[in-house]
């Protein structure tokens, strides 16, 4: 190596190596400097850092190979000097380097700066210069040494970094960043805008904080399912504003790992949406809702139909289709102009309305066409009775601006599933059947289903027949004694109601009741039998007739719309009859789905005094601790078991089944429909307590059974001991 000490070392020398004494031989002066020299280049290598000297005497400059190799000039062809380095110098940032480099050459003070420069492919690099300059005894400066350092790849990290920064405070859309363990680490000012939450509120909790009731646990469940597995979840979520109100975001999760692929943040990016949502709700509305009547119109009734029809398919239920045209609506029109007709169109709109239960729709689709949607409709006769008070709402003349105006509507009924299975065919022959009723002349409905037009109408009459009735005293009780199968005397009697109409002759109960309770007839004429049988029953008693109880069937409609106890006491009052001399029936389909009102009403009337039986038992689904709750007396096991006695197995077994039950439950058990000895017999030996039929006696009016009941000792004592005592006077039934 050679002895003279090179410029660029001179400040290490200077700097760093004690100068020589007299006693130090060369040689151990030029292995430090070797070795020095060494480390340098070897550190300058690893900094990436390079280093030069200008000597201001001769103007010479000096660049070590880090520098060559950071502006990328090859030091055979490149001959460093001041100006050539300054020509490398972004031409914006030549004059300040310039001055920035005399000025500390004045101020003798070192300095740095950052500036950038023009590589010979043309790209801009940022470096990093550091200066000192050493001047001699005199105060002249002898020579600037430095270093220079690419600072490229920082200065792009921070530029992004303050980029990042800046979007992340300034955007519209609200920022959450939560770490792992889902703390919350950082929100921007727009999530304290729209959720109402500072920053101190908000760092350091749990991120659900501000989460809504609206969505399940499985929702969130699935939504980091998508986080973990993608990295990423958008979608709609409902959040919680710092005032309690829950309002709808449109929401990115997306998942940051590190470089080891362990997950370090999540980042969630949010828009309020609640605007957009309302005017998408009021441009929903809008395109579904008629401007005038504020109804459905026929887009969204369409839509409910289709609904409807998937629904019903699926629970194989029923609905109905109501199309409704409106009779003589453009004279209205005509003669009173359009703001009249359009009043009138909003006044049959609510009528409607009011005229419907809660989950049925009501639409307007035209003029004057409006169709109603019964939904989950059990079957024709009941869609009859909904489009009836539909025509009963439009009855009351409307009061318009030029006086009372009558409306009356035409309407036609289809079915689902018997007269479509989609909605444009239940629409069309909805539409067919109201043009049947025009044709028939107006103001009425029409089935599609010529029959089911011709059971509504007989219902409608039925149902006119039964007020009559009611006011002509047409109903009359007839009666069927009950017989104590371990004594066999009579212990009982049931009334059983007759109606004698006019025209159709005698109607069975079965064919009226259900009409009467449909249309709310059954609260009066239940009041009237209740009635009728007490004065009866005490009548008999006041005679010395024996008959044990009298046993009067009741409509769940009696607890449900009307007050059972109150409608008890009043007869029992008006009658003087004692209360353990009346027995209820009442069904075990009614009984077995009470509410605990309808129940409570039970225990009142057991509490009254009065035995209470469940009829037809056997025939619905009674649960054995429901049963055992109610305050029930006795069960009647239905005829259809009975009937089947003594050849069905089956029934013999269920018979068997109810008796065992009825024992466990110390309840009293009597066989409804016994018509052969046979079924008496092995009622006998199953335990049954009583019987009830045809092989006693048919049900008869008052006289009939009063004569039966005092001519019943004798017939039995006639008879063998449980052996067709009445099967003589069978024959004599009427
Ligand atoms: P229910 O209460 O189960 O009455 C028994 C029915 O079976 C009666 O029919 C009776 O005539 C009939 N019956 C009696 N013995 C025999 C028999 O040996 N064989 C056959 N095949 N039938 C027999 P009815 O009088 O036609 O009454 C039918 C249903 O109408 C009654 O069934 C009851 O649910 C209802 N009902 C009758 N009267 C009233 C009433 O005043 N109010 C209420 N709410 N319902 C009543
Ligand atoms: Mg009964
Ligand atoms: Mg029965």
């Amino acid at each position: 190596m050679d002895a003279t000490l090179s410029p660029h070392n001179a400040e290490l020398t200077l700097g760093t190596i004690a100068v020589p004494s007299e006693f130090e031989t060369i040689t151990t002066l030029r292995a430090q400097l070797a070795r020095a020299e060494n480390r340098l280049a070897q550190s300058q290598h690893l900094a990436q850092i390079g280093s030069w000297e200008l000597d201001l005497q001769t103007q010479e400059l000096w660049w070590s190979t880090e520098v060559y190799e950071l502006f990328a000039l090859n030091p055979d062809e490149f001959k460093p000097s001041f100006e050539n380095f300054l020509k490398a110098i972004h031409h914006r940032d030549r004059d300040m380097v310039r001055e920035a480099y005399f000025r500390s050459v004045a101020e003798r003070e070192p300095f740095h700066l950052e500036h950038r420069v023009i590589m010979p492919d043309g790209t801009v690099r940022a470096v990093m210069k550091r200066c000192v300059t050493i001047y001699n005894a005199e105060g002249q400066p002898l020579r600037s040494v430095g270093t220079v350092e690419d600072v490229t790849s920082q200065r792009d990290a921070q530029h992004r970094l303050r980029l990042a920064a800046s979007v992340f405070e300034n955007t519209h859309e609200g920022v959450i960043i939560v770490d792992a363990a889902m703390n919350v680490v950082d929100i921007n000012h727009a999530f304290m805008e729209i959720s109402g939450y500072s920053r101190e509120e908000s760092v350091g909790q749990q991120a659900g904080f501000w989460r809504s009731d609206r969505h399940d646990i499985s929702f969130y469940r699935n939504l980091w399912r998508e986080v973990e597995q993608s990295g990423r979840w958008h979608g709609e979520i409902w959040n919680r504003h710092k005032s309690g109100v829950a309002f709808p975001t449109w929401l990115t999760i997306s998942r940051v790992d590190d470089h080891d692929g362990n997950t370090t943040h999540y980042v969630g990016v949010f828009t309020d949406i609640t605007t957009v949502q309302r005017s998408h709700e009021r441009l929903q509305y809008a395109a579904h809702h008629d401007a005038l009547t504020g109804l459905p119109n026929r887009m969204l009734l369409e839509e409910r139909l289709g609904q409807a029809t998937k629904r019903a398919q699926r629970r194989s239920r029923r609905f109905a289709v109501v199309f409704i045209d409106l009779d003589h609506f453009k004279a209205v029109n005509d003669n009173f102009g359009h703001p009249v007709g359009d009043a009138l169109l909003q006044e049959v709109a609510d009528r409607l309305c009011h005229a419907v239960r809660a989950g049925d729709t009501v639409a307007r689709i035209g003029g004057d066409e409006f169709v109603v949607l019964f939904d989950d409709i059990p079957g024709a006769d009941q869609a009859a009775i909904a489009t009836q008070k539909l025509l009963k709402s439009l009855e009351p003349p409307v009061q318009l601006e030029p006086g009372e105006v009558n409306v009356s509507c035409s309407i036609g009924v289809s079915l689902f599933p018997e007269d479509g299975r989609d909605a444009a065919t239940l629409m069309r022959n909805a539409d067919t059947a109201m043009y049947r009723t025009k044709a028939h002349g107006r103001n009425g409905f029409s089935f599609y289903t010529a029959e089911l037009t011709a059971s509504a109408l007989e219902r409608s009459t039925l149902e006119k027949g039964l007020i009559h009735a009611l006011a002509q005293h047409d109903f009359q009780l007839h009666y069927q004694p009950q017989i104590s199968l371990r004594t066999g005397r009579i212990c009982g009697v049931e009334a059983l109601i007759r109606w004698d109409h006019p025209e159709l002759g005698t109607i069975a109960p079965e064919r009226f009741i259900p009409i009467a309770e449909a249309s709310g007839l059954i609260i009066p004429i239940g009041a009237w039998v209740m009635q009728t049988a007490c004065a009866q029953a005490q009548q008999w008693l006041e005679e010395g007739v024996t008959f044990g109880a009298m046993a009067v069937n009741i409509s769940g409609q009696q607890i449900n719309r009307g007050d059972l106890p109150a409608l008890v006491r009043k007869s029992l009052a008006d009658t003087g009859l004692p209360p353990e001399r009346l027995e209820l029936e009442m069904t075990e389909t009614f009984i077995m789905t009470q509410s605990d009102a309808a129940v409570r009403q039970l225990e009142e009337l057991r509490d009254l005094g009065v035995q209470l039986a469940i009829d037809d038992f056997g025939t619905g689904y009674s649960s054995l601790s429901h049963l055992k709750q109610l305050p029930v007396h006795k069960l009647k096991i239905d005829q259809s078991f009975v009937r089947a006695i003594p050849d069905c197995d089956d029934h013999r077994t269920i018979s068997r089944a109810m008796l065992a039950l009825a024992d466990i439950l110390d309840l009293r058990v009597i066989a409804e429909g016994v018509e052969t000895q046979a079924q008496v017999d092995f009622l006998l030996q199953a335990g049954c307590d009583e019987a009830q039929g045809f092989f006693y006696a048919h049900p008869v009016d008052a006289t009939e059974t009063r004569h039966f009941m005092q001519s019943w000792p004798r017939m039995r004592s006639e008879a063998r001991p449980h052996d067709t005592p009445v099967g003589a006077f069978s024959g004599n039934r009427v």
